[in-house]
């Protein structure tokens, strides 16, 4: 079957798409900020709370356990997805920022004064913000990987700011704004020779690239379900199990513990010990569904199709006049950002919306990324399995009459 036929039937598997807005047939190329949902996906959601809605881990009744099986055959969808060694080291979390946020409040109460964590100058602000809560609360020190010319992380750099107070290294696996994949093999084997701990941001990589905690030897992997055709409200934090096990809750409640008296509360084993409350379980399931969905997919054809969607769309990118592309010519998954100068690229996604494409402009939850690029927002485009080869003509071309319309 030929790649374009293979693309033509996965479509039929995203019934939104199939819609007209403003007019005109949807181009939906905002896929870094949320893919749409499969029917599979869809399906297995309803089909949870038509049939076996309960809550889990805790009733001694057939519906609960029903759920609870679900529930937890999802967790080891999750587990084989990103080859990790257990099923208790997926911890379910709201997303890739409630992650963060977790490792964030655990290590304010094991780091000290003059310790020091590495982040990097294209991080989202959910890799940015919640290390910089934890620095004003025990005096730890953030430093910066800085971009190369060419808009990639500056290994060299990165090796000079190593020291021997590292204590945490968090790193994106792909820049949200410019689709540009890091080095971060290279990233995680530098920290752990300072025994520096790494935490990888894979909020843009799961749904492009091929995961693998045990090979990158991470210390922790985190992601969004929805950004991988999954529901909302549901992520996953990966953790090295003797990690997870030394490391203290973050919050407190009923499921992540084992006993609880006024005197003292002995905490559950893993993962439960990080799950305080009901979870997300309908989430859960459906993250699972994507899951199976990915693993159904030729996923050989689709890099290739990725690959050829974003090299068209660079190239006449690149050929219309006043248009800049950042980070060109890199190693890329997703995404590519530009701005056309002299123009808002505000003005630019709203003309766009009003002939039916759809793609994001602003800061792109970056803004030290905006300054480092010397721009206060950027046009992203950014694509999925189900975007064709005549989606980014429709796109390439509305951008040449808005970019005419706008300089008459
Ligand atoms: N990190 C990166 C690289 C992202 O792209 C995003 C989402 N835009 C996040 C973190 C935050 O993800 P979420 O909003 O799903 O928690």
């Amino acid at each position: 079957m030929s790649s374009d036929l293979y693309i033509e039937q996965l479509r039929a598997q995203f019934p939104i798409l199939d819609q007209q807005v403003n007019e005109h047939q949807l181009v939906y190329l905002d896929n870094g900020a949320t893919t749409q949902k499969p029917l599979s996906v869809i399906d297995a959601i309803c089909d949870y709370y038509q049939t076996s809605n309960a809550n889990v881990h805790r009733a001694s009744h057939a519906l609960s356990n029903k759920a609870t099986t679900c529930f937890e055959k999802s967790r080891t969808k999750v587990q084989q997805f990103i080859n990790a060694r257990r099923s208790e080291e997926i911890i379910w979390t709201k997303g890739t920022t409630e992650g963060i946020n977790l490792l964030a409040n655990i290590f304010a109460r094991q780091l000290q004064a003059g310790d020091e964590i590495i982040i990097s100058a294209l991080e989202h602000h959910a890799n940015i913000v919640p290390w910089q809560m934890l620095a004003k609360q025990t005096g730890a020190i953030i430093k910066i990987i800085p971009l190369t010319q060419e808009h990639c992380l500056d290994v060299e750099a990165f090796k000079a700011l190593l020291t021997a107070n590292t204590k945490l290294v968090s790193i994106a696996h792909v820049s949200n704004v410019l689709g540009v994949i890091n080095p971060i093999k290279k990233i995680i084997d530098l920290a752990h020779q300072k025994g520096a701990k790494v935490i990888i941001d894979g909020a843009q990589a799961v749904a492009h690239l091929e995961v693998d905690v045990q090979g990158l030897d991470c210390d922790f992997y985190l992601f969004s379900g929805h950004k991988l055709f999954g529901p909302t409200g549901i992520g996953v934090m990966y953790g090295k199990y003797d990690l997870l096990q030394q490391l203290p809750p973050w919050q407190g409640g009923g499921e992540m513990i084992e006993t609880v008296s006024f005197e003292e509360t002995t905490y559950n084993r893993l993962p439960f010990k990080f799950e305080a409350g009901t979870p997300n379980i309908a989430g859960a399931i459906g993250l699972g569904a994507a899951i199976d969905f990915v693993n159904n997919l030729e996923r050989s054809v689709l890099e290739k199709h990725e690959q050829r969607l974003l090299a068209y769309t660079e190239a006449a990118l690149k050929g219309i006049q006043d248009v800049v592309v950042f980070a060109q010519n890199l190693n890329k998954s997703g995404a590519i950002s530009f701005i056309v100068k002299g123009e808002h690229s505000t003005d630019i996604a709203m003309l766009l919306d009003a002939q039916g494409i759809a793609v994001r402009s602003g800061s792109h939850c970056a803004m030290p990324l905006m300054s480092v690029l010397q721009y206060s927002g950027t046009i992203r485009v950014s694509f999925s399995v189900y975007n064709t080869l005549d989606e980014a003509k429709v796109f390439i071309k509305a951008l040449q009459n808005v970019i005419q319309m706008l300089q008459e």
